[in-house]
Parts: structure tokens; sequence; C-alpha cells
């Protein structure tokens, strides 16, 4: 596997595969014949191997399971999706690939052709539609295509069977290229789903392999917050960078870009360091962030989720959701964006009690299962070994573990932000009476053993507001006061504040 070690490195900036994409990786390579001289050779039937189902969770790594092997087989190789938007974006990130679409005149057609028979291009994107009219099934076996892959395959027995028909027929795309290696790509595990793809796709058994989608170098966390900016600050005070952070509005993550931008200061994480990015985004400017973010070594992205369709960045250490993740794929498949490189990364999860009930939403407030259990559980995954360092595990194994160690990076008791909030905000339902701002201030510092600053007591008020916890007098006589909404008042004299 050293070639492949060198490549990874050099051309995805990763150290290590996880296991399931060296196993398919290397079933690939061996099937081709490429590994004959490595010490993969000889385990099992070889032959069987260039057929592989691989059954993995959508954004789980699993490009690099073929555009490794695609740098070292001899033909090219053929990426079937189904998806437009997702061909236009891996045809934009693998340098070289060519795309076979709707609308191309005879002469594109053919310098294309061109180029994959004289081996220039060695990766080739296109839909099932277009592979199938008569002139282009005519043309496939001429290519040299080595490998075919399927991506999104369960979508042969999502769609095919109603308004795809063509993905019923990829059988028939296959059969006329005879590629020694067929790959494909899943993200739903059921046998139902599994059985259709070997019927219309391989015709015949394929190997499974089933991807574990929990990643072990991922520290998952969960911690309740109030007021999620503060939190977030906070965070970024523990966590290490570049980190990522998801919300589920657009204008959600440009609020909270310019709230960072204005709440860190610029000696710590520079104004530039700080972006946006979701798919309301120019085409242009969603390169430019991207480019920024893949080079970035400090830098904090606030994306929707539209961030990362085929985007490996390597080296993201953090990955906050401040938003609830709409299911437990996606948020496997986010905090998965996190620790490619196979080092040590941070999944934190963000929630409040407000947030409506959700599998979600049980697990955030699960605290006496495993994390990384709970996780695979939900999606109805073997459970996994558990983790000989259980306190890098996720914040469940380390509290059992006796809390803090030195090992990991996040020190403080990562509960510890919300308990003195909801306090805060319970004192003030309780006692109801007059505050000046300095009686104010020493009621939340009590309750903190961390000062706060002006904008966390800023927010932090502004939030009771929202609460109907407190108001602002409208007695022209008491500028610059609030009262508790029964009948109480906070005498303010940050004048700014709301
Ligand atoms: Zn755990």
């Amino acid at each position: 596997m050293n070639k492949i070690n060198d490549i990874l490195e050099e051309k995805f900036g990763i150290k290590y595969l996880m296991p399931y994409q060296r196993l398919v990786v290397s079933n690939i390579l061996g099937a081709a014949g490429v590994l004959e001289d490595e010490d993969e050779e000889g385990e099992g039937d070889a032959s069987c191997y260039g057929k592989q189902i691989v059954i993995l969770p959508t954004g789980a790594g699993k490009s690099l399971c073929f555009q490794l092997p695609a740098l070292l087989l001899k033909g090219a190789t053929l990426v079937i999706y189904p998806i437009l938007s997702l061909m236009a974006d891996q045809a934009r990130r693998l340098s070289g690939s060519l795309t076979l679409r709707g609308g191309q005149s005879k002469e594109e057609r053919d310098a294309i052709f061109a180029k994959v028979k004289s081996g220039e291009c060695k990766f080739i994107i296109a839909n099932p539609e277009v592979l199938l009219t008569e002139a282009m099934l005519k043309e496939l076996p001429g290519l040299g295509i080595e490998h075919v892959v399927i991506d999104e395959a369960h979508c042969v027995s999502e769609w095919g069977l109603s308004f795809r028909p063509s993905y019923l027929r990829i059988g028939e795309i296959i059969a006329a290229i005879k590629p020694p290696l067929v790959t494909a790509f899943t993200a739903t595990a059921g046998d139902e789903v599994l059985d259709t793809i070997e019927k219309y796709i391989f015709t015949e058994k394929a190997h499974r392999i089933i991807g574990n989608p929990g990643r072990d170098n991922i520290y998952y966390s969960v911690e309740g917050a109030i007021l999620k900016e503060i939190a977030i600050l906070d965070l970024l005070k523990r966590i290490p960078r570049p980190a990522i952070i998801f919300c589920s509005s657009r204008p959600g993550t440009e609020r909270l870009v310019r709230y960072l931008q204005n709440h860190i200061k610029p000696e710590i994480v520079p104004r530039e360091e700080i972006q946006f990015y979701h798919a309301g985004l120019s085409r242009e400017e969603k390169d430019r962030v991207e480019k920024w973010f893949f080079a970035s070594e400090q830098g904090i992205l606030v994306s929707t989720c539209a961030y990362g369709m085929g985007v490996d960045k390597p080296n993201i250490r953090s990955v906050i959701h401040r938003d609830i993740p709409q299911s437990v794929e996606a948020y496997l498949q986010e905090s998965g964006r996190g620790g490619r490189d196979r080092e040590q990364s941070y999944a934190v999860l963000l929630y409040d009690n407000r947030e409506k009930d959700s599998a979600i939403l049980q697990y955030a407030q699960n605290i006496h299962k495993c994390r990384r259990e709970q996780l695979l559980h939900l999606l109805d995954y073997e459970p996994p070994e558990p983790l000989p360092y259980n306190e890098l595990c996720c914040d469940v194994c380390r509290e059992e573990n006796g809390g803090t160690t030195k090992d990991t990076k996040i020190t403080e008791d990562t509960r510890f932000r919300f308990r003195e909030v909801r306090s805060v905000l319970d004192f003030f339902k309780r006692n109801k009476r007059r505050y000046t701002l300095y009686e104010a201030v020493n009621v939340l510092s009590e309750f903190s053993a961390i000062p706060w600053t002006e904008n966390e007591i800023k927010l932090l008020l502004n939030e009771m507001i929202r609460m109907k916890l407190i108001k602002k007098s409208r007695n022209p006589l008491w500028k610059d006061i609030i009262i508790n909404h029964e009948y109480n008042i906070i005498n303010l004299s940050l004048s700014s504040w709301v």
C-alpha cells in the first residue's frame, strides 16, 4: 500500500485511509492487478472483488474510494451520477475530468472520446440517460474504460421503478463496456435495495462492503445552550480550528458571521478568517470561499448543509452544529466533515430544550449512553468496538471516565455554560424586584466562574426580553431602564445594548 499512501498524501493531502476505504481501494486495485507485487495479494477470490457494492452514508468519504484508484488504473474510470448537480460538483472538483452531457455536439463528443482513448483523460462523468443513446452505446466499448462507478446506486430502487427508468438500464451500459471493475455506492443498506442493485446493475452476486460511518477520531459531544452565540464564542476558545459551524438557514449563517466578526478580537481570529457559505451564493463566491477554506489553517466557516458535496478538506478539526440537523444521517454526514486526515477532531451539537422533538433531540438529551453508540444504533449499524481511550470517544464516556483528562483539548465541563445561563434565567423568574444595572451584573457574575463580557450581558438581557422575563421601561423619566415583566426594574446604563 506504499504507492497508495504516497498518492494519498500528495494528491489528496490525507495521511491514512479509513479501514473500509482501504478495503474498497485494495479490492479495486487487487482485481485490476495493480497491487500484484504487494502484500494485498492472495486474500481470497479477487475476481469477485472487482464487483462491489459499498454501503456508506452520503459524504462519508466515498469519493476517495474511486478517485484514488483512478490515478493508478491503466484505463479510464466512468462515474455515473443520478443527479445533475452532483455531476457538476464532482466535475468542478476533479481536475482533468470530462463530462458527457445532453446537448453536446458530435465534435464535442469526439473530442472527449479522443482524449479518453489517448489516456489523456482518466475520468469521465455522465448520467445514465446520456450513456443510453444508440450512438453512445456503440462508442463506449472502444474507450478503454476499466472501472465503472455508480454513485447513489440506491436510486435504482428508489427512482428506477418510477420516474427514472433509465436507471434500470445501467446493466445495459455495463454490458456494452464489459469493464473488469464495477463499484456501486449506496447510502441505503436494506436487503431489498441491495438485491435490486444486484439485479439491475451486476446481474450476478457482488461483493458487499458495509462501511462503518462512526469515526473513531471524532470526539462527539452535545452542549445545551440557550444563547447559542455565547456558547459558540465560548466553544471557539476551547476547540481547535479550522472549524465549520453548520446553521439551518442562509440568513442564520450571515448573522452568525457578523456576530463572530464583531465579538472575536481580530488579533485572535482576523475578520477575513470567518466567512459564510450557502446555496444562495454565486458560483464565483462559492469557489472563492471553498478555495479560501480549503487552504485555511485557522479559519471558521459558517455554512448551511450546502457546503461539502464532494469537498474533502482533510484537516477540519471541529464541526459545530449551531442548529439541530435534519436527521441522524445528516448529522453523521456533516460531523464527518471533520478529521478526514484521521487526526483527532471534535463534533459538537448545540441544542436547547425548546427544540422540536426528533431522533436527534433524543440523542442530544440521552446522557446515559455513548454518543457514538447512539448514533450508529439510530442508523441500524452494528455498535462499534469501544475505543481504548474512551475519554476521547464522547462527552458521555468521558464523564463516566471521571471527567477531565489531560489528553483532551476540551478542558472545561461541557455543560457548564448551559447550567449557568439556566440559573440566571431561573433567578430572574423567581426574584421579581427592581435591579440597577450594577445589581443585575452582580447577579450574573454570581452564577459564573468566568466573568461575562459586556456583549454576553447584552445578549443575555436581550434573550430575557425575548422570553418576556423582563422588558424595557417606557417611562421617559426612567431612561435606560428595563422592567421585569411583572413590575420590576433593571436600571441600565449600557446605552447601546439593544
Ligand atoms: Zn462514547
